[in-house]
Parts: C-alpha cells; structure tokens; sequence
C-alpha cells in the first residue's frame, strides 16, 4: 500500500473514530477507570405510582439503544486496533491468512480486520 492511500485511510479511521466517540458520548459516560469501556446511565426511577407509566417508556427507549451502543463500541474496538495496526505497521493484513487485504475493500471498510475470502 502506499503511503498517500494509507495517510486517507488514517485520516477516515481518525474522524470515524471521533464520530463514534460523540455519538457514545451522547448516551453514555465513559468510565475512566476502563480504557475504551462505555457504560450507559441507568433511568433514573421514581417511587411514586403516578410515575410508572412514565417510567416503562424509559425503560423500553433504554432497552431500544444498547444493541446501538454495543455495535458502536465494537466499531470503535476494530476502529482503534486498525490504528494501532498503522502504528506497528501491520495495517491491511488479514488476521486469518495475512495476505494484504483488498485495497477496495478497505476503501469501503478502513477498520476491515479480514480479507474478502475470510470476511
Ligand atoms: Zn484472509
């Protein structure tokens, strides 16, 4: 690979990476005691019968938003290993034969941790 078309592919995992830090951000508070682990905030509950109903919503939109969360989190998980990859200088191998990965589909897929063949 050369290193114009690995200096863009940093700069997307760059700006992919800050774009999912804000979006985790936004629903979550990072624990900063564990590097790169996201937690939710909890609803906060109320006691009072009255607001029970009001309270199964918050329960039902948390539900709604861990699957997001989570998929984010393993985006930003593969986002930083591809990073670190660039750092060590493995980028762009695959994990399962270590053959250079096709350079369209790290276009389309920068964090891609695999080959085509082994996706
Ligand atoms: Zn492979």
């Amino acid at each position: 690979m050369d290193k114009k078309t690995l200096e863009e592919l940093k700069t997307r995992l760059l700006e992919e990476q800050k774009r999912i830090q804000d979006e985790l951000g936004a629903f979550a508070a990072k624990d900063p005691n564990l590097k790169g682990d996201w937690d939710s905030k909890l609803p906060q509950f109320g006691d009072r019968t009255s607001e029970q109903d009001e309270n199964q919503d918050e329960v039902e939109e948390y539900v709604d938003v861990l699957p997001v969360e989570h998929s984010l989190e393993l985006r930003l998980r593969d986002i930083n290993l591809a990073l670190e990859k660039i750092v060590k200088g493995t980028y762009g191998t695959c994990e399962k034969c270590g053959k250079e990965i096709e350079l369209e589909r790290l276009k389309a897929d920068p964090e891609a941790r695999t080959c085509v063949e082994h996706a």
